[in-house]
């Protein structure tokens, strides 16, 4: 299960109703693991607000260096310095290590935690497994922006499952060589070829991608495919010349086109009060969408989408 809090959904500049980018993801299991994608202005306070632990996170992946996505990091090291933290914090981009030793250096606060920066290739089309965990791991492809900018995937592990007795028909002891069937896809018995096809079934794992600031591109199509759920830039009803960024019709014929099971439209620009216009414009190429707002929750599970509120409820009028 990957839950997912909306903590700032406005483009370039905030407004009172919409937060800068910043999402904050938690993947559920016993090895559970909670990361923000992007941290623009402000995003510990939304943190706050959500009623999420801010110190319960590792990993921040930073889609690209203009402030609307990464103005909150130095706030919320700060806080964390002065909370005590100990353990180390890694921040995740392009050209990583540049920026976040200049943040390191602004001021007089020197954390007593290391921040680690990890540089994400941000040129040509590869997808790169940036980070692995033993039940997904985080990829990333570059985008199409006006700086060096990267998207990120979250692949939950394909579950595998074996049919012991058909395995065992075929001379598969259950071990080590199931184990390394459901590896491989296949395994060599007896001098024969035995594959997963044959004796089990391989469910995809979860998968959901946020592009932080992308014009539409090919490399998007194929880091979204197939994915349960493409969180898209959707500055504007439609690409505008020389903007860089994808409009809601852009983003919905990349959804379309990759197969996906909902599109969020996020990254708004503040000339919407009302974000419905854009979300018609992507219903008529594709229906399944929904516009983010600020601390919308959704619970994503395979085959299902629950969409609610994080705020406490005391929180809600505020
Ligand atoms: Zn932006």
């Amino acid at each position: 299960m990957l839950e997912i809090v909306f903590l700032g959904t406005g483009g370039a500049v905030p407004s009172p109703r919409r937060h800068l980018a910043a999402i904050w993801m938690r993947y559920s299991s016993e090895e559970g693991e909670s990361f923000l994608m992007d941290c623009g202005e402000g995003t510990q306070l939304q943190l706050m607000k959500a009623g999420l632990s801010f110190m319960q996170l590792d990993r921040i992946f930073i889609t690209h260096w203009h402030a609307d996505h990464w103005a909150g990091l130095i706030g919320l090291i700060q806080t964390m310095n002065l909370e005590g933290r100990k353990t180390p914090l890694r921040v995740y981009g392009p050209e990583a290590e540049r920026f976040v030793d200049l943040i390191l250096e602004l001021g007089y606060w020197a954390p007593r935690f290391r921040v680690i920066p990890v540089d994400v290739p941000f040129e040509g089309d590869q997808e790169t497994v940036v980070y692995q965990h033993p039940q997904f791991r985080i990829v990333s492809r570059p985008a199409k922006h006006s700086v060096p900018a990267v998207m990120y995937a979250f692949q939950e592990q394909d579950k595998v499952n074996v049919d012991i007795q058909k395995a065992a028909a075929l001379g598969l002891t259950q071990g080590r060589v199931v184990g390394a069937l459901k590896a491989e896809g296949k395994v060599v018995v007896r001098g024969r070829t035995v594959t997963l096809e044959e004796v089990g079934v391989r469910k995809p794992g979860l998968k959901a991608v946020y592009t932080g600031d992308t014009q539409a591109c090919p490399q998007l199509v194929a880091l979204a495919r197939g994915a349960d759920l493409l969180i898209h830039d959707s500055t504007y009803e439609a690409q505008e010349e020389d903007v860089m960024h994808a409009g809601a019709k852009e983003a919905a014929a990349a959804a379309k086109e990759a197969g996906v099971g909902t599109l969020v439209l996020t990254h708004f620009s503040r000339r919407y009060q009302d974000v419905s216009p854009l979300e018609q414009e992507a219903r008529q190429v594709f229906p399944r969408v929904l516009s983010a707002k600020d601390f919308l929750k959704l619970t994503l599970k395979k085959g299902s989408l629950d969409v609610g509120d994080a705020r406490p409820p005391r929180d809600k009028a505020a």
